[in-house]
């Protein structure tokens, strides 16, 4: 069976250009790593009653899970509700996701940090990086 790999377009290049020339370079090292190989999760407050009733078949509660990068410190809020059925497997289905992201982590120009586009960019960054790094010693 064959995969289909959704093809994205690149940003047009003047706008590539003030992200590189703007934002982007100025991004910390720390911020541009978690933009490029995504965040570093440990969790901070386990599942927990998120506080609320949700109605719904088979729902017998709503649960919250607080999860935090230990590089960034970007705070993320997964609200899910349980669903349990008779003779079905329970699981649970996720109805929010919030982040709080640190100051400065998001840029300007790239404000959706998951944009296809931007993340291109971010690895074309982190390479120019090295390579600045490395011809520099
Ligand atoms: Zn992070």
């Amino acid at each position: 069976m064959a995969t289909t790999k959704q093809k994205r377009k690149p940003l047009p290049r003047n706008q590539a250009e003030q992200l590189v020339a703007g934002d982007l370079s100025n991004l910390s090292d720390k911020f541009l790593f978690c933009r490029d190989l995504r965040h570093n999760w440990h969790v901070e407050s386990n599942f927990h009653d998120a506080g609320f009733e949700v109605e719904g078949d088979g729902v017998t509660q709503a649960v919250e899970r607080i999860i935090v990068c230990r590089n960034c410190g970007t705070r993320r809020t997964d609200v899910s509700v349980v669903v349990e059925r008779p003779n079905l497997a329970p699981r649970m289905e996720k109805l929010s996701t919030a982040y709080k992201y640190p100051k400065g982590y998001l840029m300007h120009r790239g404000q959706i940090p998951r944009d296809i586009g931007v993340s291109q960019l971010v690895r074309y960054e982190t390479l120019r990086r090295v390579l600045a790094e490395t011809s520099a010693s």
